[in-house]
């Protein structure tokens, strides 16, 4: 996708704050932290919301996990705790679409979200 800023992000084009990168996904410092750590880990290739996720691309999602808890382990948060979250469509709070997850953490967090 030529005009999507996460899609640059994932090919070099633009650089992000990158903490966390494997051959299918990318992580980077979120760039208006709501929390003292505030990362987005997103697959590389594009994926525009939660629902587009389908059998072929499922996988994706176990390994936006799989790279949420070693980015939370390397900031030091993956013992006292943390939070991920994925936004999906305009109602969800999602303002990107190219699929994300947040991980936040060290604050302790509030629930229900607003
Ligand atoms: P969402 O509202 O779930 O779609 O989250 C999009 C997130 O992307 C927001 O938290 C933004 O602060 C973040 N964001 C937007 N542009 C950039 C950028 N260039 N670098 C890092 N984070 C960004
Ligand atoms: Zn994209």
């Amino acid at each position: 996708m030529t005009d999507c800023i996460f899609c640059k992000m994932a090919s070099g084009e633009i650089t992000p704050d990158t903490i966390y990168e494997d051959d299918d996904v990318l992580a980077f410092r979120d760039l208006h932290p709501q929390a003292p750590t505030h990362v987005l880990v997103i697959p590389k290739r594009h994926v525009s919301t939660l629902n587009d996720l389908d059998a072929d691309s499922a996988g994706l999602a176990g390994k936006l996990l799989l790279a949420a808890a070693k980015v939370a382990d390397r900031e030091g948060i993956a013992e006292q705790g943390y939070r991920t979250v994925i936004n999906c469509n305009t109602a969800g709070g999602q303002t990107v679409f190219h699929l994300h997850l947040h991980l936040l953490g060290g604050r302790p967090m509030h629930w229900p979200p607003g």
